[in-house]
């Protein structure tokens, strides 16, 4: 069983985990963080930052460096947690740990690049640069999707800019988070990297506590609150949000190679992913091939126990959102579409959801519109690109979106004009780890946690006049 100190919690108050494979077993049990406990972090963190920031460069992110060593001579460890708070299978759960592993290297590579630049000189014996100095202390508040690759998104670039973190991982699924950290002790300096356990109201006192930078990944609805009480200490505001992410099928030489991937962007993690592909956009004579590819693929999928070799889809998260997700189908099918496969609860390893594909679906409704955050495929017909075009934006959201064509015509109006942070050109919506992670639209706000651009949220930028005497 998973815990956050030397003996698991117990009583009342203790924060419980379960395997959402067998929602009867509880996995982890934790101490939650009180307000006190909270403000005893923040001081810890914020001696600690004092020290960190003044280290050089180098000497930060060589001590970083020992910390992913001794993280990757866990990752089976962290993997096997994964799987049994958050039910994916463990393929997929190792595969996320190694991916936030390549991340995290990428991001020290990034973080030993020039920062700053100098500038023209406009009056004489007067030398201008810009200069950027670590941002404080950031508070950071992550999902239960990726239990361990959204934390580090968050972990490593905070730590390697200079700055102290306090993470408040998901209620949901926080052992693979509580891991990391620990990996951390006698490495990087006390106090400078904290966890805080709990859920809604201890994020709110996260966000409140009085970090110079807030960074948030989870739901458009959460995000709101977010920002509210960020704006009441005028943080500043990192978001990454929901999606409801489309492909563009226009023409294809290889119609089964492009549907592996789409089939595998839209399933794994059983669709409960930001950039999970949810919305099929297919030219309408060929929207037949399309829908039958893509219900043989979902047929193929075995569900199960994340940890039962063979399992390639696992549970969804609770039985809470399980019936959200059966629900959002049985309304959405009520406004529109006609069911291919799927639908249903499956019998079985605990919330296991039957991976569907919808076609007929009418663009404006909620199943081409709302994030389901389940296996759900939802095909839409165009009738030409123009439409085309038009249904791929017509989204409030702007996360991920693929196009499927080689008219380089269409390709590059895709490029400039598709409403998404992240476009793909014929593969699937997998984001490479040196690339931004960001979203326009409803699924974000401010600088992306992956890539260069974290500079901009870990760091604060400063106009500095060098006078000579
Ligand atoms: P959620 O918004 O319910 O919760 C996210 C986190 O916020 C949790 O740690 C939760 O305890 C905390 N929280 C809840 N209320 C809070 C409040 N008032 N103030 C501060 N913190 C609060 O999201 P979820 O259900 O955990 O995750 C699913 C959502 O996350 C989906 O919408 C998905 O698209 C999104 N997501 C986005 C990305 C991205 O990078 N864009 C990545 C993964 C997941």
């Amino acid at each position: 069983m998973f815990h956050n100190g030397p003996t698991p919690a117990t009583g009342s108050d203790m924060l419980a985990t379960h395997n959402p494979a067998n929602p009867t077993e509880r996995v982890g049990a934790y101490t939650p963080t009180d307000p006190a406990e909270l403000a005893r972090l923040v001081s810890q963190a914020r001696a600690a930052q004092r020290d960190w920031s003044a280290r050089t460069v180098s000497e930060r992110l060589e001590l970083m460096a020992k910390w992913l060593d001794a993280i990757a001579s866990s990752t089976e460890e962290i993997a096997r947690a994964i799987t049994l708070e958050q039910g994916k299978p463990l393929a997929e759960a190792r595969g996320e740990t190694m991916k936030s592993l390549a991340e995290a290297r990428q991001m020290l590579a990034i973080a030993a690049q020039p920062l700053g630049s100098v500038h023209a000189t406009m009056r004489g014996g007067v030398t201008p640069l810009s200069v950027r100095r670590p941002r404080g202390l950031i508070a950071a508040i992550t999902p239960w999707n990726f239990p361990v690759l959204t934390p580090m998104r968050k972990l490593v670039p905070a730590l390697a800019f200079g700055n102290a973190i306090i993470l408040k991982p998901s209620e949901l699924a926080p052992a693979a988070a509580c891991l990391v950290v620990q990996e951390a002790e006698g490495i990087l300096p006390e106090g400078l990297v904290q966890i805080a356990l709990g859920g809604a109201a201890l994020g709110d006192a996260l966000v409140r506590c009085g970090a110079e930078g807030v960074t948030f990944t989870g739901s458009v609805a959460t995000g709101r609150a977010v920002f509210r009480a960020a704006s009441e200490t005028l943080a500043e505001l990192s978001l990454e949000l929901g999606g409801k992410n489309a492909a563009l099928i226009h023409d294809v030489r290889d119609l089964d190679a492009c549907l592996d991937q789409v089939a595998a962007a839209a399933y794994l993690c059983s669709g409960q992913r930001c950039t999970a592909i949810s919305r099929v956009l297919v030219r309408a004579d060929m929207v037949e091939d399309v829908t039958q590819g893509l219900v043989r693929r979902a047929e193929a999928l075995v569900p199960g126990d994340g940890m039962h070799q063979g399992t390639t889809l696992g549970p969804l998260i609770t039985s809470a959102h399980h019936d959200r997700v059966a629900g959002m189908v049985r309304d959405g099918l009520a406004q529109s579409g006609r069911l291919r496969t799927g639908g249903v609860a499956l019998d079985g390893a605990g919330h296991l959801f039957a991976p569907t594909v919808i076609d007929n679906v009418a663009p404006t409704s909620s199943l081409a519109q709302d994030e389901i955050f389940g296996p759900v495929i939802s095909v839409v017909s165009y009738s030409d690109i123009e439409e085309g075009f038009a249904i791929l934006n017509d989204s409030a959201f702007g996360l991920s979106a693929a196009l499927f064509s080689a008219d380089a015509a269409i390709v590059e109006r895709f490029m400039t004009e598709a409403a998404a942070g992240m476009l793909h050109v014929n593969h699937g919506t997998t984001p490479d780890s040196n690339m931004p992670f960001v979203g326009i639209r409803n699924s974000g706000v401010g600088a992306p946690s992956v890539g260069p651009g974290a500079s901009s949220f870990y760091t604060t930028e400063h106009a500095v006049y060098l006078g000579h005497q």
